[in-house]
């Protein structure tokens, strides 16, 4: 069993980054690298900021930080296009040299640098920001968290191939990084060697989940279906953290109403059914 980790979310400031660069890597999805204009942003592989414009004309929506702390101090975020979505919207918007606000570092989604245990990151969609920025810093073992070499397991979920995002990068990984394994599956692509929903897969997958520090992140029906899905096959609940990317209600609508989702009415996002 894997000790709790303890992250504050006391320490958090805002930074002035500037974007560097932006690419739709799926269909719906825009990567884009921020660099720190001044003060870069302290944060943990696994942590979200609050990102908005520099005016803060938009709301500050919380995005996950899509790559482990670097030098140079850039930030990867992965945003979903939501259709009438304010931020989301925005951010596939912006151009490249725009100055825009980063608030952070917040979130627990994050493995204690101690730990030894086996790791299994389960994302879909966007879900693969914060668990490539985990996979990035577990396998490296100058980092603290890379220093056990602990075994990483990534499964990914998307609907086709054109949502496997650096699908060329973990399939080299998978090659060269002996402890390193890369899953994915292509929910609405029977070619794909798998294409059924990661949580109906993960008993097929793996004998025990006994002992292995589980994370799943995305949208809320599929991070409660995979924390379902893991605990029977052993997964201590001290031992599976979860990210879910809800969508903020907006307080001058008296409800919001549920947005279909092949997971169930609590998914919000368009990329729910992969
Ligand atoms: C911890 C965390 C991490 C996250 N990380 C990521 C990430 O890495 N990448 C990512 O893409 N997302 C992430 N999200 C989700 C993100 O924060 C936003 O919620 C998402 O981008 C939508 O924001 P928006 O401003 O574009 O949409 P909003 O303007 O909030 O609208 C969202 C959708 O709901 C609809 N809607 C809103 N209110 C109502 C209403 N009252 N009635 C009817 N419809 C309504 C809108 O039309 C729209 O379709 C994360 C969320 C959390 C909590």
């Amino acid at each position: 069993m894997t000790k709790a980790v303890v992250v504050t979310d006391t320490q958090w400031d805002t930074y002035r980054y500037r974007v560097r660069s932006a690419a739709m890597v799926t269909p719906v999805i825009r990567e884009l690298w921020l660099e720190p204009i001044g003060e870069v942003l302290p944060y943990r592989p696994g942590q979200y900021i609050l990102f908005a414009d520099d005016r803060y004309a938009v709301p500050q929506r919380s995005y996950s930080v899509a790559n482990a702390p670097r030098a140079d101090g850039r930030l990867s975020v992965l945003v979903t296009l939501v259709p009438g979505g304010r931020t989301s919207t925005w951010a596939h918007e912006i151009s490249v040299y725009d100055e825009v606000s980063v608030e952070g570092p917040f979130g627990t989604f994050t493995t204690p640098d101690e730990a030894t245990s086996p790791v299994l990151l389960l994302g879909a969609g966007s879900g693969l920001a914060p668990v490539r920025a985990l996979a990035e810093a577990l396998l490296d073992p100058s980092r603290p968290e890379g220093a056990a070499g602990r075994r990483v397991t990534l499964f990914f979920s998307g609907r086709t191939a054109r949502d496997a995002i650096d699908r060329e990068r973990f399939e080299e990984w998978c090659r060269n990084v002996p402890q390193f394994d890369y899953r994915l599956t292509c929910t609405r692509d029977a070619r794909e060697q798998r294409h059924t929903r990661i949580p109906a897969l993960l008993p097929g997958e793996f004998e025990t989940l006994r002992g292995v520090e589980v994370f799943a992140a995305g949208p809320s029906g599929f991070v409660t279906a995979c924390q379902a899905a893991a605990e029977p096959l052993g997964a201590a609940t001290v031992d599976i953290r979860t990210e879910e990317f809800f969508t903020d209600p907006a307080p001058w609508y008296d409800t919001v109403p549920p947005i279909e989702s092949a997971y169930g009415a609590r998914a919000p996002m368009q990329e729910g059914s992969s």
